[in-house]
């Protein structure tokens, strides 16, 4: 197997400083320590390097966190202002974060491994999301029932208005720690909340920048805090604090369980962005120049740690072997390495430990039956790599079907005809995403219809945009991310019933 090369290349002056400066927890307007002077290592995954120590907080930071945002929400200083003032605050922030767009993307590269291109287009996409966010909020109104409502001898002005719903804890995960960021931030403070971030201890630098123009950007003190530390610690500590009313989580279906078991005691308010074992349904007339890379790149990208990520791949008997082989050439030809080397296509995958479990259910698969058509092994280095892995022939109960993998390993299933392929695709108990490949719209539009998941791609992968409401069936998730739902996920609605009197 190759060596890689895991090398840094050089990065931008600003980002080594950044690195080396302190990386402490945002409570209320200032950088924090952990009360007990606690530190915790982040490292490079792409060469194992230590490249900065940040604060590990604890359940005290927690708490100092939560108060000073429930704090900043009484005081209204926040959801008081008119929306066209928070407006402009947020698309400050959203210029900061502009300006400093490729400082985001070199800090990504470095804290999570990801291609320094995905690295770029990510941070683009979570300026975009902020923006609208930001503008949205402007545009939400209220419902007047008024006239439904009154008749003859009673009249009535009725009408429905939704409010911030309060203290948001925003519970992050590693796979694109800026963009993720954004995702939950950006409405939450777009509707009026107060919140408190916590990123993944495995990627919690961007977010700390993310904080620093914040304030800068103008979002008053207490509004927006950032707490770093392990996920059993502070993220039980956010979800269990009486003063957090909602709790909005994206990670694995394991922990996101745990979370609402947790948050229903409280009857906190929950949305859970979890986990996918995704179908890409390729059909015989299908475009394949289009379908092939397709498919290759909807599990291949970011290493395949997306929750969107297409691991299970049906394809229709009469092209089976020729899309197989082509997916196939497409793994072999992506360059993997360092994603600071603009060359390279794929970067390592998050860890050492997520490493060799992707390489324990290759090997479970191998030996429940599976066949590997490409890849399947771990190039020399420094760094966490796996090679892009096609598979066929993996039983339909093994992990390699059944489970998240969180890696570049795609499992490739012949069918007949639509009949066979939906009942299949549907087999799971996830229900987040999947793509469809044909040049037949009566078909693309019967499988969109037919499929269990809460985002259908048809002759695309992965295309993802704020106005498009972003979330799963099944235990894929509870609610909605982006668009106006997902806006509305941090506002509860409040009716109000007025009886008028006199004429
Ligand atoms: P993944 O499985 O994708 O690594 P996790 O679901 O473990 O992701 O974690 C995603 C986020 O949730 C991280 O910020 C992590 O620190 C946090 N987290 C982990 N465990 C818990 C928990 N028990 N309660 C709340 N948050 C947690």
């Amino acid at each position: 197997m190759s060596e890689i090369n895991s090398n840094s290349p050089d990065v931008l002056p600003e980002v080594a400083e950044f690195l080396g400066s302190a990386h402490h927890a945002l409570i209320g307007a200032q950088w924090k320590m952990a009360s007990d002077g606690r530190m915790r290592d982040v490292c490079n995954p792409a060469n194992g390097d230590v490249i900065a120590t940040v604060a590990e907080c604890g359940p005290a930071e927690v708490d100092a966190a939560v108060k000073a945002a429930s704090a900043s929400f009484k005081a209204k200083v926040w959801r008081g202002t008119s929306v066209s003032e928070r407006t402009q605050v947020l698309l400050r922030f959203a210029d900061l974060i502009e300006r400093d767009a490729e400082m985001f993307a070199q800090i990504d590269v470095l804290d999570n491994g990801m291609p320094i291109w995905l690295a770029r287009m990510i941070i683009a996409s979570g300026i975009e999301g902020l923006r609208y966010a930001a503008m949205i909020a402007a545009t939400l109104t209220d419902e007047n029932f008024s006239a439904a409502t009154s008749s003859a001898d009673r009249r009535l002005h009725a009408y429905s208005a939704t409010q911030p719903i309060g203290v948001a804890a925003l519970i992050i995960p590693w796979n694109g720690p800026a963009a993720s960021f954004l995702v939950k931030a950006a409405p939450a403070l777009a509707a009026g909340c107060s919140c408190i971030v916590k990123p993944a201890e495995l990627t919690p630098l961007s977010a700390l920048l993310l904080g620093k123009l914040a304030l800068e950007a103008g979002v008053p003190e207490g509004v927006l805090n950032i707490v770093t530390g392990d996920g059993k610690v502070v993220g039980n500590a956010l979800v269990e604090h009486p003063l957090v009313d909602k709790v909005s989580f994206t990670g694995s279906t394991v922990i996101g369980k745990e979370i609402a078991r947790r948050a229903a005691d409280r009857l906190k308010r929950v949305t859970l962005e979890l986990g996918g074992k995704s179908p890409t349904i390729v059909f015989d007339d299908a475009d394949l120049e289009l379908a092939i890379p397709g498919a290759a790149m909807a599990v291949f990208a970011n290493s395949g740690q997306m929750c969107i990520a297409g691991s299970r791949l049906f394809v229709q008997r009469k092209v089976f072997d020729k899309v197989v082989a082509g997916i196939g050439q497409v793994a072999g030809s992506l360059k993997i390495g360092n994603g600071m080397d603009p060359n390279n296509q794929l970067g390592p995958v998050i860890s050492a430990q997520q490493r060799d479990r992707i390489a324990a259910i290759v090997a479970e698969g191998q030996e429940q039956g599976a066949e590997i058509v490409c890849g399947g092994g771990s190039p020399s280095g420094n760094g966490f790599f796996v090679e892009p892995t096609v598979v066929v022939g993996a039983d339909k109960d093994s992990s390699l079907i059944r489970e998240e993998i969180f890696g570049p390993v795609i499992a490739a299933i012949p069918f007949d005809d639509l009949d066979d392929v939906i009942p299949q695709a549907n087999d799971s108990r996830y229900g987040l995403a999947a793509g469809v490949f044909t040049t037949d719209v009566n078909k693309a539009h019967i499988v969109a219809d037919e499929l269990e998941a809460g985002n259908v791609w048809v002759n695309c992968y992965g295309v993802t945009h704020p106005m498009v409401p972003f979330g799963g069936f099944k235990e894929s998730g509870w609610g909605r991310e982006f668009g106006v739902d997902g806006l509305q996920s941090y506002r509860e609605s409040k009716s109000v019933v007025v009886q008028l009197h006199g004429s």
